[in-house]
């Protein structure tokens, strides 16, 4: 089920452990080195993806907790002031985000989202991964 093999878990963390790069660089490594090759935000897809993999139909968003409001998560915290505005920020987002899986779904591309407080269980994050990209 699970096939990344200790060696090369260890491989993939050291990939990611570098700590000054940003949440997406830090996914793409992770794939990278996972031995997945991908595309970058095809704007040609609707909500030009982060990750594309186009002979797989496939691709990965790469969402910040807060700003997409990552249900249930500790992340996504809401300002205390101008509540109203940022409300509306936040709807707006998470529509987009629903109707841009949608569009994509019906092209006929698999959608992953990949939070960035997945990032802390790393160990659940490559067997999601491998578990995504790897079956047809
Ligand atoms: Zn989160």
């Amino acid at each position: 089920m699970d096939h990344v093999s200790k060696a090369k878990r260890s491989q993939i963390m050291a990939a990611v452990a570098s700590k000054d790069t940003s949440l997406e660089l830090k996914v793409r490594r992770l794939i990278h080195s996972m031995g997945y090759r991908y595309r970058l935000h095809r704007k040609e897809l609707p909500g030009t993806p982060d990750l594309v993999f186009a002979g797989r139909r496939k691709v990965i968003f790469i969402h910040g907790c807060f700003w997409h409001r990552h249900v249930g998560c500790k992340y996504a915290t809401t300002p205390k002031t101008r509540i109203r505005f940022w409300q509306n920020k936040f709807d707006a987002n998470v529509q987009r985000d629903v109707r841009t899986r949608r569009q994509l779904n019906r092209l006929g591309w698999q959608v992953l989202t990949v939070w960035q407080c997945d990032l802390k269980k790393m160990d659940r994050l490559v067997t999601r991964l491998e578990r995504f990209l790897s079956d047809s």
